[in-house]
């Protein structure tokens, strides 16, 4: 209320009060009108409090939703954190089995298993489409007296050299991989005979200039290679036993060379 306001309803309760105009009607009239006014005044505050409460409440109410919310929020974004770090575990342990159950852990060439799969599909894929493909058995020559002479880990060392030698000498397009021991399998895809011969003999040309460079020692390293091309009518396990029938002739027949199945 205004001073105004208090200055004037003072006037008035003077008036309603003054003994000089009692018994006058308007008085009575003026006693009533600032008694109903008073009233409406009282239940007019009451009512701005309660509103006043209310928008109060509403406030807090909304407050306590808002951070209720942002918790929540918070939360999920946690929890999404959770699943992406998750997901990429994930994710790197599968790329890791998928690794370990298809690459030999010391060359890093693709192991047996891994081969068979690439044979299998190569099968297929001359079958369908008539490309040729051969597989070459290397076998490394008298790797026992490295180990003898060296120690198995120089052993070791002189395989992975090998296996980088061999890879370099193969295009994209073909696989190299550790058939077991010291012996690799070489698959040429689009590959006759009389091309892969040409690669086969480049390797051993290469092995045979090219003493191996492991921990200081200086290896001399020889291989036997048996070539077989896949025929339309044989399993790839018929042409791999092809190829081994070649390589044991290689090898029966002084070594460090190749020869091709019929
Ligand atoms: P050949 O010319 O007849 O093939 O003679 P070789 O000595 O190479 O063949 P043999 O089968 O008698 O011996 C293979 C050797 O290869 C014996 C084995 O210890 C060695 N070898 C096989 N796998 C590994 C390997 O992972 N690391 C090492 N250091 N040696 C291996
Ligand atoms: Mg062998
Ligand atoms: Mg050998």
């Amino acid at each position: 209320m205004t001073q105004e306001e208090t200055r004037r309803l003072a006037d008035i309760k003077t008036l309603v009060d003054a003994p000089d105009y009692r018994g006058h009607p308007l008085q009575q009239a003026l006693k009533e009108l600032y008694r109903l006014h008073m009233a409406q005044t009282k239940r007019l505050d009451r009512l701005l409090s309660i509103a006043d409460s209310y928008q109060q409440f509403t406030r807090e109410d909304l407050q306590a939703i808002k951070a209720q919310y942002d918790r929540q929020v918070q939360r999920e974004r946690k929890l999404s954190r959770i699943s992406d770090r998750y997901q990429q575990l994930m994710r790197e342990r599968n790329q890791a089995l998928k690794t370990a159950s298809s690459q030999d852990p010391l060359t890093g060439l693709a192991n047996r298993r891994s081969l068979d799969d690439h044979l299998k599909q190569a099968a297929q894929r001359s079958q369908s489409h008539g490309r040729p493909f051969c597989v070459a058995m290397v076998d490394v020559d008298h790797f026992k007296h490295i180990n003898d002479r060296y120690g198995h880990e120089t052993g070791d060392q002189a395989l992975v050299e090998l296996a980088g030698v061999l890879k370099r000498q193969l295009r994209a397009s073909d696989q190299c991989g550790r058939w077991g021991g010291e012996e690799f399998l070489l698959l040429l895809n689009d590959t006759t005979l009389d091309q892969a011969r040409q690669t086969v003999e480049r390797i051993c040309t290469r092995l045979r200039a090219l003493p191996l460079q492991v921990g200081g020692v200086s290896l001399a390293v020889t291989a036997s290679v048996g070539v077989a091309e896949h025929r339309a009518d044989e399993s790839p396990q018929s042409t791999i036993n092809r190829a081994d029938a070649a390589l044991l002739t290689a090898k029966r027949e002084g070594r460090d060379q190749y020869r091709l199945a019929p």
